[in-house]
């Protein structure tokens, strides 16, 4: 009989390990209508002042503001409107004493002007309108410059890219725009006790549910990947489908066959393949037979069977490591402090991860375990929103106590954060 005496490290260092093998993959330019999600390789720069010229922040009227100096509601002061400035376009001429030109919101701001009076503090008369109150040079104007100057770096390469940044790059005029290449991702399930979804449920048979899940978590980041479908555990056959999968991809995924059963020979596998294994028991509930393999440039996942244990598996380890190739800065999930809403007696010899709903209290976010949170749950994975992680060697908590929470499924990533 084979006996695996595994030693199980910390959460913390089997983190580091995945990270520090990652390699950077190559950079690509891409279109500014496909860049969302993906890591920016290169800073944006401010290729000119915005806002680009001085400009009218609302609908009114440019003025010369000294002549508005004495108004008041005793002695309103009359402008005689000259034209009208819509966005876009440019006054004709450079104003005079107690003339206006009508402006939108947007609009350059004409010659000798140099404050806009708002539509609604105005009252119309034949010739234009009369105000009863004085204005400041430069009010109600949005600046040259104001928002971002020429030259200015304004976000660094490494950054993913979300709508916000997709803006300022438009705002540019990045039609193309430098991003890291995408790691290309297979995914393997293995377990002979699989079915496909389609499938009916037979005696000793589960559906296939951690393929499905992990093609989700790919695609919500964005991630091109290959589904392998499902193996039965039969080492030379799965032995071959890991070996075409590593040809294929960057990154090779399995689900099932990490522990120490009979039929588990993901380990042989990666000993077969010559793939170094950086950690195979992880101090952690659950998931903690994860796996970890670096062969050559390339990365393999063992996750756990357990959906509970895969889902945790991929968001702690995978997701940074995907990450951290495109040359993010910030590939790790973000944290927050949550009360918890409900006892949780367990103590924890592991650091657990619990399966979790958090919502905004009156106060402060409030968080509560989402149901059923043993590591074959699959229901939990459903209505969390979150990962509770509660520090190895805890006797347990109750409602009111502050805990760590993991947030899911936010597109912009925090810093490396030290788990307690
Ligand atoms: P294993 O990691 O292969 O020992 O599997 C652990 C548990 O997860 C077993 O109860 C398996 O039946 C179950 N399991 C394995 N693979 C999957 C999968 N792809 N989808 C759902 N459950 C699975
Ligand atoms: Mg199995």
């Amino acid at each position: 009989m084979r006996i695996n005496l595994r030693q199980p490290i910390e959460v913390n260092q089997a983190i580091k390990l995945v990270i520090n093998s990652c390699k950077l993959t190559a950079t690509e330019t891409v279109d500014l209508d496909y860049a969302y999600g993906k890591i920016l390789a290169e800073p944006i720069i401010a290729k000119h002042d915005v806002p680009p010229f001085n400009r009218s922040a609302y609908d009114g009227f440019a003025i010369r503001a000294e002549d508005s100096f004495h108004a008041s509601t005793e002695k309103p002061v009359e402008f005689r409107v000259i034209g009208e400035i819509g966005a876009g376009h440019l006054g004709e001429r450079p104003i005079g004493k107690n003339e206006a030109y009508r402006i939108m919101t947007g609009a350059i701001i004409p010659e000798n002007a140099n404050a806009v009076v708002m539509l609604e503090e105005t009252t119309e008369t034949k010739a234009g309108f009369l105000i009863t109150k004085s204005y400041q040079v430069d009010d109600n104007i949005s600046f040259k410059g104001e928002d971002a100057e020429i030259g200015e770096q304004l976000i660094a390469a490494g950054n993913v890219i979300h709508p916000g940044t997709i803006a300022l790059l438009a705002t540019f005029g990045y039609a193309k725009v430098k991003v890291a290449k995408s790691p290309f991702v297979s995914i393997i399930s293995t377990g002979t006790e699989l079915l496909d979804v389609s499938d009916d449920l037979k005696p000793g048979k589960i559906r296939n549910s951690n393929g499905p899940m992990l093609m989700g978590q790919l695609e919500r980041m964005g991630i091109p990947f290959q589904s392998f479908g499902m193996m039965e555990d039969d080492l030379d056959a799965c032995t071959n489908i890991v070996e075409e999968a590593l040809e294929k991809s960057d990154i090779v995924m399995t689900t099932g066959g990490v522990s120490v059963g009979d039929f588990d020979y993901l380990p042989e596998i990666y000993r077969r393949l010559g793939a170094e294994v950086l950690f195979n028991k992880v101090s952690m509930r659950p998931g903690s037979v994860t796996t970890v393999a670096v062969l050559g440039d390339k990365l393999l996942f063992g996750l756990s069977g357990n959906p509970s244990a895969c889902f945790t598996g991929f968001e702690l380890f995978a997701r940074p490591a995907i990450l951290t190739m495109m040359g993010s800065k910030q590939p790790y999930l973000p944290r927050i402090k949550a009360m918890l809403g409900e006892d949780f007696t367990k103590a924890n010899p592991f650091t657990r991860f619990v399966r979790a709903i958090w919502t905004m209290g009156p106060k402060k976010p409030i968080v509560v375990p989402a149901g059923f949170n043993k590591s074959n749950a699959v229901s939990s994975i459903a209505r969390g929103n979150g990962i509770i992680v509660l520090p190895k060697g805890s006797e347990g908590y109750v409602a009111g106590d502050e805990v760590d929470v993991l947030l899911l499924g936010q597109e912009q990533g925090v810093e490396y954060w030290e788990l307690e």
